[in-house]
């Protein structure tokens, strides 16, 4: 751009001077904070659908005076919590992050993982292991981690978050400090020594204040419960519901129910999660000083309920809408602080999600729309027994995990068998199977691209070194799941279609319907703040989302 820039200088006066302004606009003018904010599970269609039952300050502040990107998709697939938050603020996908799951199988280890698992640190703030967690697993950087190096670390990081890994891995591996929720009988934020070795004191505060005792009170709908017309019936056969309580409906006494529901883990699978994650991030914005001086800082912000009460009751519920009404004004909260303590105007954020979630299979059927459950349980004797027929032996198959097929390589290297044919024989055994939609060999995955459609997602979310030898798809509104409360991980409208809103310092007004990918978040963000992109993004910038 510079180039363009300097070769057009030559043009004319009129020019000249806008080049300028420019030049002074990407040397000089920054946000003096970027918030980048996650909602665990937000479907698109949860910004219209509530829309009517939206303050004006929260959801609806940021739709009208921000950017709103109404086509925005993932575009790899599993669709879960890690890859999502590694993929927001990496701007790669599964396939150069490496956060190819939440857990997955590591053939080299031989032993199931998780993403932001690290049994070389140490908790801090609990002697609970909890804390042991860190981003190493992630191998690219964020753009939270370009701006540390280009500000030769002045500029911080802060990442905030009911999860572990909604914190971890969106402050990367930079951050000043990422802090989580532990909930059980403690009920306080936590982090590891990979980021500090003691809490900082105003955390210490935080969690001496015993200030989230006071949500565990009675859960009711925020609004009377019969204007809530955009969701289902409270009482249906859809929904999980609390230990303790024989039907989920409204009221929940959470105080009396907390005994039976891991005591302050409860919390989670309530609104209130998010209310005590923006309780913790304003303390972070004051005592943190960020956005305070002229070296942007960067804070991220997941809100982890969304995605528990989902999982819990459906996308459809009276229980996520009210989560969503709630959340509303909790972000209202949010912005108000970050008016009075870094300036209305002088921080940009983005707001987006990690995934969507499906309507409860067991519901869409009631209403003869194609769906079902898909139990993995059966389907690796069946696959076992079809190799053995085919190649002659036993326990060819090592592990059946998140829809990828992990061969025994010792065995088939110790008989000279030929992995490619042993591939080629599953994939053809799986797409006879019923509900299996599509299944792809390694060896393909390597040797064609994709460029649209199911393959291409599934190519974006393959990592070589790390995937599994076959990786398969299954029907739309399949799930291996419970009959109850919804989940997510394909690569269909209802988990790739997610909001995604920029707002404040350096962005345009405006809405597209033009489609986007979840990737090009990280480099529009650098591109704002004049930064080097983070290593493994590949993604366009949405220079129509920057102010001109
Ligand atoms: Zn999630
Ligand atoms: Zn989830």
């Amino acid at each position: 751009m510079l180039c363009s820039l300097i070769f057009n200088c030559k043009a004319s006066k009129k020019q000249d001077n806008t080049i300028s302004e420019i030049l002074k606009t990407e040397t000089h003018s920054k946000p003096k904070l970027v918030v980048g904010i996650v909602v665990d599970q937000m479907r698109y269609d949860f910004l219209t659908r509530f829309y009517s039952k939206y303050s004006s300050n929260g959801f609806k502040r940021l739709i009208n005076d921000g950017f709103n990107l109404k086509n925005n998709h993932y575009n790899y697939i599993p669709t879960y919590t890690g890859p999502g938050h590694a993929s927001i603020f990496t701007g790669a996908t599964p396939n150069m992050h490496a956060i190819i799951s939440n857990y997955w199988y590591d053939k080299y280890l031989d032993q199931s993982v998780y993403c932001a698992g690290d049994k070389t640190v140490t908790s801090i703030g609990t002697s609970d292991k909890a804390g042991k967690m860190s981003p190493r697993r992630m191998k690219t950087t964020t753009f939270g981690d370009e701006n540390r190096l280009f500000t030769q670390f002045k500029g911080k990081t802060i990442g905030i978050s009911i999860k572990d890994r909604g914190a971890i891995l969106p402050a990367g591996h930079t951050a000043n400090g990422a802090y989580w929720f532990h909930g059980k009988n403690e009920g306080v934020f936590i982090t590891s020594d990979f980021y500090m070795t003691n809490l900082p004191n105003w955390v210490k505060v935080f969690n001496n204040s015993n200030s989230i005792n006071r949500y565990l009170k009675e859960w009711d709908t925020f609004l009377p419960i019969e204007t809530y017309t955009e969701s289902g019936a409270d009482i249906n056969d859809f929904e999980s519901g609390f230990n303790g309580k024989i039907q989920a409906n409204f009221p929940y006494d959470l105080k009396s129910l907390s005994a039976q529901n891991d005591n302050y883990d409860i919390l989670k699978a309530t609104p209130y999660g998010n209310s005590i994650v923006v309780d913790f991030s304003i303390e972070a914005i004051k005592n943190e000083a960020l956005g305070k001086d002229d070296i942007t800082d960067v804070l991220t912000v997941s809100f982890s309920s969304t995605d528990y009460v989902g999982h819990n009751f459906g996308v459809n519920s009276k229980e996520v809408e009210d989560t969503y009404i709630r959340l509303d004004r909790d972000l209202a909260r949010l912005l108000d602080a970050l008016d009075k303590h870094v300036g209305e105007g002088a921080y940009t954020l983005f707001l987006t999600s990690d995934h969507g979630a499906v309507e409860v299979p067991a519901y869409l059927k009631s209403k003869n729309i194609p769906a079902g459950y898909l139990s993995q349980k059966g389907l690796r004797d069946r696959l076992e027994n079809h190799l053995q027929k085919q190649f002659g032996y036993a326990e060819l198959i090592k592990k059946i995990n998140n829809n990828q097929i992990f061969l025994n390589t010792e065995i088939i290297r110790k008989y000279k068998l030929s992995i490619n044919s042993i591939e080629e024989s599953l994939v053809n055994k799986l797409v006879e199977l019923p509900h299996i939609y599509k299944a792809y060999s390694s060896k393909t995955m390597q040797t064609t691209q994709f460029a649209t459609g199911i393959p291409y997602l599934l190519q974006n979310g393959y990592n070589q070194k790390f995937s599994g030898n076959v990786i398969y798809d299954m029907d739309p509104a399949h799930i291996n799941y419970s009959k109850t409360g919804s989940t997510h991980g394909s690569g269909l409208n209802y988990d790739t279609h997610v909001p995604l809103i920029f707002y404040g310092f350096g962005i345009a007004r405006g809405e597209s319907l033009q489609k986007t990918e979840i990737t090009s978040i990280a480099p529009t963000i650098s591109a704002l703040l004049g930064i080097s992109f983070p290593n493994g993004s590949s993604s366009n910038v949405l220079d129509f989302v920057l102010e001109k």
